[in-house]
Parts: structure tokens; C-alpha cells; sequence
């Protein structure tokens, strides 16, 4: 019998989540199953989404439930196999974050041939978040080299790709984030002109500034003012990959409209939503450039790191107040 420490949802949040709701509790696992595996985990992600999964309404995803353990992408060690598919020391992807260790079925985990890359690199750069900048900004925002992007929280996991694929296909980036440190970082990253939107009094004149002949592509991913100023300094028939407005997710007022939004109609712009999980059929193509690029060293990332699934609940809440840089992840052991 092993002891897994897991976190459950202990209340719905309302508007920024807090410690409180969220509590962490064990449980014993039995030996695996036939069929089954038992794995531990290594590192979880925690991820903006989750906090739409917080709220009790129907979304393209089921919302957690009270005194459930939460879910979400981690990568682990399989210790035990009773499964022919997979054997102990194998590398594994799951939806079983948010847990120290779990049994399951083979069939509801995936091996991961790392390719020397660590293995967290899946649940960031070369997992979820990589292939969202990779399709946001391809496929839905349709890149053309000599293009001007403009990409919000542009250091984080999505946007700090997003920026590096644009550069790498020629195109010219213009980036925000908050604080000094995002910024030296986006610069490393060879983005054109960084914008520390904490700290410019206009957001909207800053990024005209930037973009004095505008922009032909919008990497949403904040919402609000970012925004606005993206449809003001919107070429005509401009491209919008809209990613997520994480400004809202805790909102517990209906947000304000941007103002500006009629600028849809004049400029021809065309705008449009996309979920990651509609388009796992460009998942190969993705790992084949990405892993050229990593290879290459066209694409770097940065992580940050918390420890132990107790930091969990707290890691979480880093993502709302900007306190990471790249990738956030937890590692559980
Ligand atoms: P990040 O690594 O970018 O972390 C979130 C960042 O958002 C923070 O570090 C912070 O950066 C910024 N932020 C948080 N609150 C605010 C706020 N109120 N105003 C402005 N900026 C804020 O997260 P991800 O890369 O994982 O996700 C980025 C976006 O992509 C999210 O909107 C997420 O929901 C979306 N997403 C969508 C997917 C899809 O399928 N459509 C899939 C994956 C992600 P800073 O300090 O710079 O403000």
C-alpha cells in the first residue's frame, strides 16, 4: 500500500481564489490492477484554465466538483505495471495532476519518448502551452512572414513561444508583460519592442509607438485594455488568435466591452476564438518543428518551480498575480 497526498477543490472560488479553498488530503493505493499501472508523478502543471473548470457552469470542459481531487496535466515515472504496454521507469503524460502518485488504466496515460529533453518540457514548451502558440498563431492567426504580432503576457508559457515562433518566420514582435525581469527576458528572446504595460501610463500609445504602421496579427491572451489596444493599432483586415483573457477569469462583475470594439466592422478584422484540444491532429507536425527548433536553440524557455503538491493551490494563484516567469509548474518528486 502506497500513500498519495492529492488537492481537492474545497469551495468554489469567488473572484481571485484563495488558499482556502483548496485542501489537501491522503489517500491509499492498492497495488495496480489488471490492466492497470501505478504511477508517480513528477512535476503537474497548473494552468489559467482551470480556473474556468472552479466555476459550476457548462464550458467546453466539466467543471471540477466540490471535494473531488482537481485534474490536470503532469508527467510521472510508472512504478509498477500490470499493463504488457508499459513498464516500470517509463516516462508518462496524464490528466492525474494535482496527486503525488495514482493507479489507472495503460490506456489513460501516454508515454513520452522525451527525446533528452526534460520531462516537464511536456506539460510547457513541448506539450500543451507550445502547441496553443504553435496553432494560435499558424493555423488560426494564419502567420505571414514580415508580419507585425503583437502578443499579450508574452513571457508566460503560450506567449513567450508565440513571440519565438513569430521571429523565427519573420516576422516582427512586439511584446507585453509585467516588470523588469519579464522584459530583460523577452528581449533575450529577440522580441523587437517590449512593452512593461505595469508601467506605461497608455497602453494604446505605447503599443502605437511600437507599431507606428500597426499590427497585423493580435496573440490574445489577456483581454481588457490589452485589448482595445490591439484593435485601435489593428491594420485593416487584421488577424485575432483569441487564446484567453485571463484579465476576466476572476472577474465577479460582467467586464466592460472593449469600447473600441466597432473598429471589427471598418477595419474587416477577422477575429477568432480557439481551444487548444479542437486541434490534437496538428500534434505531430508540432513536435517535428519544435523539436527542430529546441534543437536548434531557435526556442528557448524559462520555468518557474514550486515544490510539493502542498505548493500546489499556491502555484496556482501565482498565475493571476504575474508571479511567473514561463512556464509554472509544480514538482511533486
Ligand atoms: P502564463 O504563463 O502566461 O501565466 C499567466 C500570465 O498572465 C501571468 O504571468 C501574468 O503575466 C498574466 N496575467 C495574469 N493576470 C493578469 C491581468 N489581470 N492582466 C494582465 N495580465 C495578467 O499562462 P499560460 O501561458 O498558461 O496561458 C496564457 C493564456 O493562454 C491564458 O489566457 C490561458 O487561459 C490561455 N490558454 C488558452 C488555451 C486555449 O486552448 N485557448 C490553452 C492554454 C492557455 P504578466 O505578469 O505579464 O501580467
Amino acid at each position: 500500500m502506497t500513500t498519495s497526498r492529492e488537492v481537492r477543490l474545497k469551495s468554489r472560488p469567488k473572484g481571485m481564489p484563495k488558499l482556502e479553498n483548496f485542501e489537501v488530503a491522503s489517500v491509499d493505493l492498492a497495488a495496480p490492477g489488471p490492466g492497470e499501472v501505478q504511477v508517480k508523478n513528477l512535476f503537474m502543471s497548473v494552468d489559467p484554465y482551470m480556473r474556468g473548470r472552479m466555476y459550476d457552469r457548462p464550458s467546453y470542459v466539466p467543471p471540477f466538483q466540490i471535494g473531488e481531487p482537481l485534474q490536470g496535466g503532469a508527467v510521472g515515472e510508472v512504478v509498477a505495471s500490470n499493463d504488457p504496454s508499459l513498464k516500470a521507469g517509463d516516462i508518462v503524460q496524464s490528466m492525474l495532476g494535482w496527486r503525488e502518485a495514482f493507479n489507472a488504466p495503460a490506456a489513460g496515460v501516454q508515454k513520452i519518448d522525451t527525446h533528452g529533453l526534460p520531462p516537464q518540457a511536456f506539460l510547457g514548451v513541448a506539450g500543451m502551452p507550445g502547441l496553443t502558440a504553435y496553432v494560435g498563431l499558424l493555423k488560426i492567426a494564419a502567420l505571414k512572414e514580415g508580419d507585425v504580432v503583437f502578443v499579450s503576457a508574452a513571457a508566460g508559457a503560450v506567449g513567450s513561444v508565440v513571440c519565438q515562433i513569430a521571429k523565427l518566420k519573420g516576422a516582427t514582435v512586439v511584446g507585453s508583460a509585467g516588470g523588469k525581469e519579464k522584459c530583460d527576458f523577452l528581449r533575450e528572446i529577440g522580441v523587437d519592442h517590449v512593452i512593461d504595460y505595469k508601467a506605461v501610463p497608455n497602453l494604446t500609445k505605447a503599443l502605437m509607438e511600437a507599431a507606428p504602421k500597426g499590427i497585423d496579427v493580435y496573440f490574445e491572451n489577456v483581454g481588457g485594455e490589452h485589448l482595445e489596444a490591439a484593435l485601435e493599432a489593428a491594420k485593416p483586415f487584421a488577424r485575432f488568435a483569441m487564446c484567453g483573457m485571463i484579465s476576466q477569469y476572476n472577474a465577479t462583475e460582467p467586464p466592460k466591452g472593449p469600447s473600441n470594439i466597432m473598429y471589427v466592422v471598418g477595419k474587416r478584422l477577422r477575429i477568432e476564438g480557439f481551444i487548444v484540444s479542437d486541434h490534437f491532429d496538428q500534434l505531430p507536425a508540432f513536435l517535428k518543428d519544435m523539436s527542430e527548433w529546441i534543437g536548434s536553440g531557435k526556442i528557448v524557455w524559462r520555468e518557474t518551480v514550486d515544490n510539493g503538491v502542498d505548493a500546489a493551490p499556491g502555484a496556482f494563484l501565482k498565475l493571476f498575480k504575474g508571479e511567473n516567469l514561463g512556464k509554472m509548474l509544480v514538482k511533486l518528486s
